[in-house]
């Protein structure tokens, strides 16, 4: 292992490449990665450094997300077959079809979605900020894809806006079941309990705070409290041990892993920069498209 890291880091230097990785990416590979965040905070940076090459451990959209903010750089996905599930589940024609059928209603898509996707709507959102984006947008209806979940708990914060829902959801957020949290309760009395929206509205009442993984990092970080349950993919709950050594971090019962989040390995992180592989290409019109939709949720925020 710590020969393979040592050729990873030599090969990086030669290709004056960067490796971002997400929260939810094994040890080996966080431990490796130059950054560690989540999609956009990545994204940003992945905007923001002078590297040519981006070697990006996550899934597909993040990858995506990377080039469309950075189209003059050499992004590589190392694993071609880590694909986000919830992204894969609606197709740029039930978009359409959803556009025609509400044509007073914009477009509001989480970030976990295809460039295609993207190209196709007014805005993106986050987890972060998609209540921000869906409260200032001007238009009384609000067509919100992939995310159910997250779009239940959007329409919770923003009653004064109707929001039509696609029924798309993270197969790791959505099985998680209330009575783990309650049986959790029972468990650490004490715990302050974390959720990410992306979880079931049952599930997100029970808990005390709703934040995306950045917003976890941060609070735990700052809060008095010693103990959390966090409700989200385990990856997290193993930086935020490395990060806050002195308080005590628990999943839902039992840990909540994303297969597809765990598929790059460090070989591959090496394979990737050794063979350039796989590169993201995307079309100029699309890139241009979503661009736009990308570009525009900052003005929301
Ligand atoms: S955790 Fe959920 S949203 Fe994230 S990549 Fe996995 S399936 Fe997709």
């Amino acid at each position: 292992m710590e020969d393979l890291k040592r050729k990873t880091d030599e090969l990086k230097k030669r290709k004056n490449a960067v490796i971002l990785a997400h929260n939810y990416q094994i040890e080996e590979v966080q431990l490796i990665a130059d950054y560690l965040g989540d999609s956009l905070e990545l994204s940003k940076i992945a905007s923001r450094i002078n590297n040519k090459m981006i070697v990006f451990a996550g899934v597909k959209f993040m990858a995506e997300t990377a080039k469309i903010l950075s189209p003059e750089k050499r992004v590589l996905l190392p694993r071609l077959d880590a694909g986000c599930p919830m992204a894969d589940m609606i197709t740029e024609d039930e978009l359409i079809e959803l556009k025609q059928e509400h044509k007073k209603a914009k477009v509001v898509t989480y970030v976990n979605s295809s460039v295609g996707i993207k190209a196709e709507s007014d805005v993106c959102c986050t987890s972060a900020n998609a209540v921000s984006v869906v409260k200032n947008i001007e238009a009384d209806e609000v067509i919100f894809v992939p995310d159910r979940n997250l779009g239940t708990y959007v329409q919770k914060m923003v009653p004064e806006k109707r929001m039509i829902l696609f029924e798309g959801y993270c197969y790791v957020h959505n099985k998680i079941k209330k009575e783990e949290i309650e049986e959790m309760r029972d468990i650490y009395p004490e715990a302050e309990f974390l959720v990410h929206p992306e979880a079931r509205m049952e599930v997100i009442n029970l808990s005390d705070k709703v934040f995306s993984t950045s917003g976890m990092l941060k609070y735990a970080k700052e809060s008095n409290k010693k103990q959390f349950v966090i409700i989200t993919e385990q990856g997290l709950i193993e930086r935020l041990k490395r990060e806050n050594p002195e308080k005590e971090f628990y999943p839902a019962k039992r840990p909540k892993i994303c297969s597809n989040m765990k598929r790059t390995a460090l070989i591959d992180i090496y394979d990737s920069l050794k063979k350039d592989q796989y590169e993201i290409n995307i079309e100029e019109s699309i890139l241009k498209r979503a661009y736009n939709a990308l570009n525009k949720m900052l003005k929301y925020i």
